[in-house]
C-alpha cells in the first residue's frame, strides 16, 4: 500500500499524525482566541460544539461489485490489489470541498466507491480500464483525494457500481535527466516526496499548492491546478513537458519536449480533463535549479483598486514578482485581527498610523540569482511607490510563507464551531476584474445574509497575468443547522452566475467537477461541449471513465 500519509476521513491532516505534531494556530484541535473573538463579532456567530459523528457511525453501503468482476479484477492487480473493506471505500469516499466534510461529519458516505484498486504500471492500468469498459464499471481515479470541486464524487448516470483507482503505487522517480531539466514520475507522487528527490541534486520543481502535503501529480495535471509561486512556478499546466494517458481504447504518449509543431497539442486535451478521458499513469515535469536566494516582503496600499493598478503595471513591464498576493481590505483586516501575538499588532498600529487602517497587504517573493532578484525587485519597488505603496519590511510575508500551509488544518476547527467556511476562484482580464470582483461580492452576500447577518467575504488576487489575474475568494458565516448544504448551494449558484455575467472564467484552477459542470457549456460553448464528448467516445466509448465531472449531463 501506499508508503505516503494518508488523510484523514472528516478533515484535514494526516490520518496518524506523528505525537509531536500540531502546535499553534489550530493545529493542536483550538481555535485561536483573537479569531473566535474577531469572528462572533463579525458574523454574529456564538461558537457551539458542533463535531462530527464517530467514524464507526459514518453509513456505508454494501459493495456493489459483482463477483464475476471482483475476480476478474483480481486476476489483473492480484488480491492485494482489490479490496472492498469498509477502510478503504471510506478513505476514497469523496474529496473536500465544504460539502465533502459536511457530509462526512454527519455520516453520510453514500459518494463511496464499491471498491479499490491499485494498479502498478501503465500496462496494468489499460488492462484494468479494457476490463472495466467491458464490465461496465465506472472508474475515478483517485490522486491524493484533494478535489475541492466533486471531482471524486462518482456520479453516474446509469448508476453502475463504480470503482476508484488510487493511484499511490505509481509514487516513484522513474527517471531524471539533468541537463535537460526534465524528470520522469508516476501520477500517485505527492509534492514533498518529488522535492526530497529532487533536493540531493540542487533541483526543485516548486508547484506549491495549500494541498501540497496530500495531492498528487496526476492530480495536478488532472485538474490544471496552480500553485503559491504564482508568477514564477504557478501552473501546473505550464510545467508538464509530457504524459502517458492509460484509456480504454489503448494508451496515448502526449508531448515532445522541447517543443513541437506537429499539429493541435493533444497534451493539452489530457491536462484538466479530470479522469473523463483515462488514467495518467506518468508525468515528464520541468525542473529548475534551487533558488540562490529569496525575497519575501509585505506592502500596503490605501485602497483595492491602487493594488489592482499597481500590479497592472508591474504585469505591463514583465515585472511581475515569483510570489504575488494582494489581499482586499476585508482580508487584510480579518488576517491581521485573528493573528494573535506582538508583530501583528505593531503592524496594525503602524499602519493606522500611516493612514493605511483600512488598507489592503500585498506579499510579494522574488527568486532566483541574486544579482536578478535584486535588479526586479529595485525596479518593482519603484513601480509600487508610484503606484502609492509603502514597504512593511520581511516579518509579514516571511510569516506568510511560515503559515502558509495552515489554513486547512484552521477549516476544521472552524467547521467544529458551526461555520460555513468554503472558498471558490475565477480569473478575468485586468479591465474586468474589479466588474468580477464587486458581481461575486454581492452575490455572495446578497445569497447568504441570514436573520441581519452577514457573511464576511475575504479575496485575494494571487497569479498575475501580462493580460489579467486570478481572483480567490474565502467564505465565511453562520452556519444554517437546518439546512446547511442548501445554504451553500444558494451561495455558490449565485456566486458561480454573477462571477461568469461579469467575464470571470468558471474555474482558475480548481477545475470543471461535478460542482462546476452545470455551468460548462456557458463557459466553452455547445459546440465546444461536442467536441469533448466526440474525443471522450473515441477514447471511452462505454462512459466509464468519471462520468460524473466535466461534461455537462
Ligand atoms: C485545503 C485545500 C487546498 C487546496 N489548494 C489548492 C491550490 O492552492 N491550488 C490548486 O490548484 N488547487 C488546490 N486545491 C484543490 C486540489 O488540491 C487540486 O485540485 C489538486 O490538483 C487535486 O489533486 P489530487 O491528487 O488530490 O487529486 P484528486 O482530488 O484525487 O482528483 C482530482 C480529479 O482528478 C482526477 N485524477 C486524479 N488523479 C488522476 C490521474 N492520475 N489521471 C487522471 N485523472 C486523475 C480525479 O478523478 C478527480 O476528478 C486545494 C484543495 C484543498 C482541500
Amino acid at each position: 500500500m501506499a508508503t505516503q500519509p494518508e488523510l484523514t476521513i472528516q478533515g484535514w491532516g494526516p490520518a496518524d499524525p506523528a505525537p509531536s505534531s500540531g502546535t499553534d494556530g489550530g493545529l493542536d484541535g483550538t481555535l485561536p482566541k483573537a479569531a473566535r473573538r474577531y469572528l462572533s463579532r463579525e458574523l454574529g456567530w456564538s461558537p457551539r460544539p458542533t463535531r462530527p459523528v464517530a467514524v464507526d457511525d459514518i453509513q456505508l453501503a454494501p459493495s456493489r461489485l459483482p463477483d464475476e468482476a471482483r475476480t476478474r479484477l483480481v486476476g489483473l492487480l492480484g488480491e492485494d490489489n482489490v479490496r472492498t473493506d469498509r477502510e478503504s471505500r471510506l478513505r476514497r469516499a469523496g474529496g473536500k470541498s465544504y460539502l465533502d466534510l459536511l457530509r462526512r461529519r454527519e455520516g453520510d458516505a453514500s459518494d463511496a466507491p464499491d471498491a479499490v484498486v491499485l494498479p502498478g504500471t501503465t500496462e496494468e492500468t489499460a488492462a484494468l480500464l479494457a476490463a472495466c469498459s467491458e464490465l461496465g464499471i465506472v472508474v475515478v481515479p483517485f490522486g491524493g483525494g484533494t478535489s475541492v470541486v466533486g471531482g471524486l464524487a462518482g456520479v453516474d448516470p446509469d448508476d453502475r457500481p463504480s470503482i476508484a483507482v488510487d493511484l499511490g503505487r505509481m509514487a516513484s522517480v522513474q527517471s531524471l535527466d539533468v541537463p535537460s531539466s526534465l524528470v520522469t514520475v508516476g501520477p500517485g507522487m505527492r509534492g514533498p516526496t518529488l522535492e526530497q528527490a529532487l533536493d540531493e541534486k540542487g533541483l526543485t520543481f516548486g508547484h506549491l499548492p495549500q494541498s501540497w502535503e496530500f495531492a498528487t501529480l496526476g492530480g495536478y495535471a488532472a485538474t490544471r491546478s496552480a500553485g503559491q509561486n504564482s508568477t514564477g512556478v504557478g501552473r501546473f499546466d505550464e510545467l508538464v513537458a509530457g504524459l502517458t494517458l492509460a484509456t480504454p481504447s489503448g494508451v496515448l504518449e502526449l508531448g515532445h519536449p522541447p517543443a513541437t509543431a506537429a499539429g493541435p497539442d493533444l497534451l493539452g486535451l489530457a491536462l484538466g480533463s479530470e479522469g473523463t478521458l483515462g488514467i495518467i499513469t506518468e508525468l515528464t515535469l520541468r525542473v529548475r535549479p534551487k533558488p540562490a536566494t529569496g525575497t519575501y516582503e509585505g506592502w500596503s496600499f490605501r485602497s483595492w483598486a491602487a493594488g489592482l493598478a499597481a500590479l497592472q503595471q508591474l504585469a505591463r513591464h514583465d515585472l511581475l514578482p515569483d510570489i504575488v498576493r494582494l489581499s482586499d481590505a476585508d482580508e487584510t483586516r480579518a488576517n491581521l485581527l485573528m493573528a494573535s501575538g506582538t508583530g501583528a499588532k505593531l503592524l496594525r498600529g503602524s499602519l493606522r498610523a500611516r493612514g493605511h487602517a483600512d488598507g489592503c497587504l500585498l506579499l510579494l517573493g522574488w527568486e532566483g540569482l541574486p544579482a536578478m532578484v535584486r535588479a526586479r525587485e529595485k525596479a518593482a519597488a519603484s513601480l509600487l511607490r508610484d503606484g502609492g505603496a509603502i514597504r512593511l519590511g520581511t516579518k509579514v510575508a516571511q510569516s506568510w510563507k511560515k503559515n502558509r500551509f495552515h489554513a486547512p488544518y484552521l477549516r476544521d476547527r472552524l467547521l467544529d464551531g458551526g461555520l460555513l467556511v468554503e472558498t471558490l476562484e475565477t480569473a478575468a482580464t485586468w479591465s474586468a476584474l474589479p466588474t468580477v470582483y464587486d458581481a461575486v461580492r454581492r452575490a455572495l452576500r446578497d445569497s447568504l445574509t441570514r436573520e441581519g447577518r452577514r457573511p464576511l467575504i475575504m479575496s485575494h488576487v494571487s497569479h498575475g497575468y501580462p493580460t489579467g489575474a486570478s481572483l480567490y475568494v474565502t467564505v465565511l458565516a453562520d452556519r444554517d443547522d437546518a439546512l446547511p448544504i442548501q445554504q451553500w448551494l444558494t451561495g455558490k449558484r449565485a456566486a458561480t452566475d454573477a462571477l461568469l455575467g461579469a467575464g470571470g472564467t468558471l474555474t482558475h484552477h480548481h477545475a470543471v467537477g461535478a460542482d462546476h459542470r452545470p455551468w460548462m457549456e456557458r463557459e466553452v460553448g455547445p459546440l465546444g461541449v461536442e467536441v469533448l464528448r466526440a474525443v471522450k467516445e473515441r477514447l471511452d466509448p462505454n462512459g466509464i471513465c468519471n462520468p460524473g465531472v466535466l461534461l455537462p449531463e
